[in-house]
């Protein structure tokens, strides 16, 4: 690929990595993201259709973006998310595309049934979101009785060859720290990479506060206590985890996302689209840019393109969780996509 058509910040960070929202709704009620329940439903033709979708992500593919991640809300909620797949999985096969890498980020919903599917339409993997494995902690935290279901669906990932199948924990101070170096065992039974997340300020009931924050380092010491840990690399690139394997055995892995306590904006190569069709720069931006209704205004290909070229240029040199006027983005969790 033309290195001049790479789509590159002000900061000359290159944009790789593309984010896309196919739904707000979910049907989970987790606390550190949509506690109080839905916000009133996007208006239908608010939200990008398929074939937008699959334009825009061309357009970002030529650009250079490698991979796409396909989130939410709960994107498995999104009735027809297969047609999705499959037409995103052929702009894989463009002679001159960087793009090879489509994921899936899910609460695991449905994932037994469609695992075997979404691989054969050209899915390559998915990370599963797990906060505990105490069944009633799990219901606590989520707001649903779902624990056997998303192990089921971890399985299913497994089996249908959707790997390396990631699992996501968001710890929180109080309500899953002590669950730690469980999740370190599960990680090494089941061979699966378990990734560990600082609680962000996205949550729908702001009510994110810096105490309920377990810091990544934290997070090290309590498993490596245990469970002796080993870096993988010094340098995690444009990566977000920490990645450490287990001394003991070849199998599993412990990744440590630290947002906030150990900030990796420098090396940010993400951007993300809402399913309403806007484009967000950071997580945390407090602004938006309306790519549906440029799409939707007849604009040329070339002109959407110059469009994207002109946001990317805005994308936030870092995120401001840790000054005094922090300012927490209106939009949460569910709407950004994860
Ligand atoms: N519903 C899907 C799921 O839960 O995996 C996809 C969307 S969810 C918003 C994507 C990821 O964001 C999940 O792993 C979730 O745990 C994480 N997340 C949500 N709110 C968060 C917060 N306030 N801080 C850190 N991570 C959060
Ligand atoms: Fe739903 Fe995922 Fe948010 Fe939980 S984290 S409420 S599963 S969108």
């Amino acid at each position: 690929m033309d290195r001049s058509t790479e789509l590159q910040d002000s900061y000359g960070r290159r944009i790789r990595d593309l984010r896309i929202s196919v739904t707000d709704r979910c049907q989970f009620r987790c606390f550190y993201c949509l506690p109080n329940g839905e916000p009133a439903m996007a208006k239908k033709d608010t939200l990008l259709t398929f074939e937008e979708i699959a334009y825009v992500s061309d357009i970002f593919i030529s650009l250079g973006i490698e991979k796409i991640r396909l989130t939410g809300g709960e994107p498995m909620l999104r009735r027809g998310l297969e047609t999705l797949v499959g037409s995103l999985a052929k702009l894989k096969n463009g002679t001159d595309s960087a793009f090879k890498d489509l994921a899936l980020t899910t609460n695991g919903f449905k994932m037994p049934e469609m695992a075997a599917e979404l691989k054969s339409l050209g899915l390559d993997r998915v990370t599963i979101s797990l906060d505990s494995l105490d069944r009633d902690n799990f219901v606590d935290i989520t707001g649903v009785d779902k624990l056997d279901e998303v192990l089921a669906a971890i399985k299913a990932a497994k089996s249908a060859g959707l790997e390396p199948v990631k699992v996501n924990a968001v710890v929180v101070r109080g309500r899953n720290d002590h669950e730690l170096v469980d999740f370190a065992r599960f990680a090494l039974s089941e061979g699966i990479s378990m990734r560990l997340i600082e609680f962000m300020p996205l949550d729908s009931g702001h009510e994110w506060k810096r105490e309920m924050v377990v810091p990544g380092r934290e997070m090290f010491e309590t498993i490596n206590a245990t469970i002796p840990l080993s870096l993988k690399s010094e340098s995690r690139g444009a990566s977000t985890a920490w990645n450490y394997g287990f001394q003991e055995s070849g199998r599993g892995e412990i990744g440590i996302i630290a947002p906030v306590t150990e900030m990796f904006c420098g090396a940010c190569s993400r951007i993300r689209l809402t399913a309403d069709g806007q484009i967000r720069t950071c997580l945390f931006s407090n602004v938006e840019h309306n790519l549906r209704d440029v799409v939707r205004s007849g604009a040329s290909r070339a002109e959407i393109v110059d469009y994207i070229r002109g946001v990317t240029l805005t994308k936030e040199a870092s995120h401001h969780i840790n000054d005094s006027d922090f300012v927490q983005p209106e939009r949460t969790m569910s709407f950004i996509g994860g």
